[in-house]
């Protein structure tokens, strides 16, 4: 409670949430006190450690409008991102993770909702460097993602080239929106949803076969 107002200390870079709140300003304001960044500490990082549910309600600190940080307003609905609304099950081998609902497999540890059970996609992930994992795991988040919201498999790797400065490797892709094996009707829904984009941005038969064959 001491922290939630009035406490501006830019080299603060953990948060402990509480108190639970039902207001999502509030929570972005909560929130907003570690996401800033020290150019005097040189502190670019915080952790959130929410003990009382309010990143289940208010969706993930990533994902909050930072136009609401600086000006501690209600975030504009539009631009509002879904709030996660599951859990990756433990109780079926799952890990816990919180998720968003549109997630089928779990970027944690694979679980996939469809086939109910963990699949090992790739030894890959097991072989990279612990900083690569990690964009290895944003990769196919993005790409679960993009399938999601109906954007392009590249509007991916844009977005990821954005946060680290280069493409990812496109075997990262590999199998990303539907896991192993694919659900029933996942390449006919994904070959459509890849036809649509290709109408709309100009793309080739080249282009969708190319995706195609990173997903399955
Ligand atoms: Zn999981």
């Amino acid at each position: 409670m001491a922290l939630t107002e009035g406490f501006d200390v830019g080299a603060v870079e953990v948060a402990v949430l509480w108190r639970k709140t039902l207001s999502k300003a509030l929570y972005t304001q909560m929130v907003g006190r570690v996401l800033r960044l020290s150019p005097e500490t040189g502190k670019t990082d915080c952790m959130v450690i929410d003990l009382v549910g309010n990143v289940e309600k208010h969706g993930f600190i990533e994902d909050i409008d930072h136009d609401s940080i600086q000006l501690f307003r209600e975030p504009r609905r539009k631009r509002d991102a879904p709030s996660p609304s599951k859990n990756c099950p433990v109780s079926e081998g799952g890990c816990g993770a919180i998720l968003y609902g549109f997630q089928m497999v779990c970027p944690h540890c694979q679980y996939n909702f469809e086939v109910n059970r963990i699949v090992k996609i790739l030894n890959l992930k097991h072989k990279l460097r612990p900083s690569d994992a990690e964009r290895f795991q944003k990769y196919r988040d993005l790409l679960q993602r993009a399938y999601h919201f109906k954007r392009a498999p590249t509007w991916a790797a844009m977005q990821f080239k954005e946060q680290y400065g280069h493409f990812p490797p496109m075997a990262w892709g590999r199998h990303a929106v539907f896991g192993t094996p694919p659900p029933d009707n996942a390449q006919q829904n994904y070959s459509l949803h890849l036809q649509a984009i290709a109408n709309r941005l100009n793309k080739d038969d080249q282009w969708i076969e190319r995706y195609l064959t990173m997903e399955f």
